[in-house]
C-alpha cells in the first residue's frame, strides 16, 4: 500500500512529547505553545503568532478579527478548499469569485480588478498546491482600492514569492499543520500578523472571549480553538527540520517529473515560473479528460496506490448554491481542473523506490489506455 500521504516524524518529536507527559503540561497552558508561536512567526518573518486548533479555525478567527462590515464583499478564488470561503459566509460576508490560472492553479490575479465594487473590503488569497499567488498585482490592487489582504498560506510553509516568505503578505495570514502539510502538529493551525491589536483580538476569539477583568464574564462569543502543548511540542520539533523538509519535497517533485517526463495525455506540474519554484505541497496532475482522470485513479487504487481528486469549485458547491450564492456563475478553467485533476502520493514519508513504483504504474496505465 502506498498512501497519498505519510508524515515524517524523524526529529525530536518523541523527546518533546515525553517532556509534555513527564511535566504534566498537556493543555494549551504549556510552554511549547508560546515557543512554537514565537519560533514559527519568526521563521515566517511576522511579529505575532497565535496558535490554534487547526487551519480552518485559524481562518474563522482571522476573518472575524478583521471586523469587516457585514454584507461587504471579499474576493476569493473559486478553486480552493472550502475553509476560507465558509469562514467568510459564516461572518455575513459575500464571497466574490475569480477563476484560476491553469498553469499554477492559483487565482487569476488579472481577473481581480473587474470584480472590485464599492462594497469590496478585502482580497482573500489562497496559495494552491505548490506555487504562490502572484502577489505583486494583488498588493497593487489592495493599495489602489484600500482593501485588506487575508492570506491563506496553509500549503506554503517555507515557500517564497520573489524571495519573500508566503504568510508574510497578508494583514493577517494563516497556516495549517495537518499531517499532509510541510510541517505537522497532527491537527493545528496558526494565525500571523504584525498588528498587535489584531493579534490580541485573535487571542481573545480563540479563547472564548474571556475578559481580563473578571474570568467567566463575557461580552461576546468566541471559540475554544486553543492548540495543546502536545501539538505545539510536535510543531517545535517539526520546525527544526523545515529546511530539510523543503529540500525533500522538491526532490520528490523533481523525481516524479523526471520519471514522468514526456508522458502523453497527462499534464505535469511546472518546476518553476517567473516568480517562484514549485514546493510541491502535492504532486498535482491534470489528465486530458475527466474519464482519464477517473480511470487512472481507479487503476492506481487497484494497485493499492492512493490518490486524491482536486478541490471542487466553490461556485459548484451544493452548500453555497442552497444559500443562493453564485447562481449561473461559471469559471471554465477552474471547472476543468476540478474535473480532470488529481494528485499522487508525495508526502514526506514516501521513499524514492515508492515514487518509482507509482511513476511506473502511471506510465503503464497511460500506455495500455
Ligand atoms: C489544509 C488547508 C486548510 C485547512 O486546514 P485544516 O487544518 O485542515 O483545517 C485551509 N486552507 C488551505 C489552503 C488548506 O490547504
Amino acid at each position: 500500500m502506498i498512501p497519498v500521504n505519510v508524515p515524517r516524524l524523524i526529529g525530536r518529536e518523541k523527546e518533546y512529547l515525553i517532556e509534555c507527559i513527564e511535566t504534566g503540561w498537556i493543555s494549551s497552558e504549556g510552554p511549547f505553545v508560546t515557543r512554537f508561536e514565537n519560533e514559527f512567526s519568526t521563521y515566517i518573518g511576522r511579529k505575532n503568532g497565535i496558535a490554534v486548533a487547526n487551519g480552518s479555525a485559524a481562518l474563522d478567527v482571522a476573518v472575524r478579527a478583521m471586523n469587516l462590515e457585514k454584507g461587504s464583499e471579499v474576493i476569493v478564488p473559486t478553486f480552493t478548499i472550502i475553509s476560507p470561503v465558509q469562514s467568510l459566509v459564516k461572518e455575513g460576508l459575500i464571497p466574490v469569485l475569480v477563476d484560476v490560472d491553469p498553469e499554477t492553479f492559483n487565482m487569476d490575479v488579472s481577473a481581480i480588478e473587474d470584480k472590485i465594487t464599492d462594497k469590496t473590503a478585502a482580497i482573500l488569497v489562497v496559495h494552491i498546491y505548490g506555487f504562490p499567488v502572484d502577489m505583486d498585482p494583488v498588493i497593487e490592487m489592495a493599495s489602489k482600492y484600500e482593501l485588506r489582504i487575508i492570506e491563506d498560506a496553509a500549503e506554503m510553509h517555507g515557500q517564497e514569492y520573489k524571495g519573500r516568505k508566503c504568510g508574510s503578505f497578508g494583514d493577517i495570514s494563516v497556516f495549517s499543520f495537518y499531517p499532509n502539510k510541510h510541517i505537522t502538529t497532527g491537527e493545528g493551525g496558526m494565525i500571523l500578523t504584525d498588528d498587535d491589536d489584531l493579534a490580541e483580538r485573535c487571542r481573545q476569539l480563540k479563547n472564548l472571549c474571556f475578559i481580563p477583568a473578571r474570568r467567566f464574564v463575557h461580552e461576546e462569543f468566541g471559540w475554544n480553538y486553543r492548540m495543546t502543548n502536545l501539538q505545539a511540542a510536535l510543531g517545535v520539533a517539526q520546525l527544526e527540520q523545515i529546511d530539510s523538509v523543503i529540500k525533500r519535497k522538491r526532490e520528490i517533485g523533481n523525481r516524479y517529473s523526471q520519471n514522468l517526463k514526456g508522458i502523453s495525455r497527462v499534464k505535469l506540474p511546472a518546476v518553476k515560473n517567473s516568480y517562484a519554484q514549485n514546493i510541491y505541497w502535492v504532486y498535482a496532475l491534470v489528465a486530458e479528460s475527466e474519464e482519464l482522470c477517473d480511470h487512472i485513479q481507479s487503476e492506481l487504487k487497484k494497485h493499492k496506490i492512493g490518490t486524491r481528486p482536486f478541490f471542487w469549485c466553490m461556485h459548484e458547491q451544493p452548500v453555497f448554491q442552497k444559500m443562493g450564492f453564485f447562481k449561473n456563475e461559471s469559471y471554465p478553467h477552474a471547472e476543468k481542473i476540478a474535473r480532470n485533476g488529481f494528485y499522487i502520493p508525495a508526502g514526506l514519508g514516501i521513499s524514492d523506490a515508492e515514487i518509482d513504483i507509482v511513476s511506473e504504474k502511471i506510465r503503464e496505465i497511460i500506455t495500455n489506455g
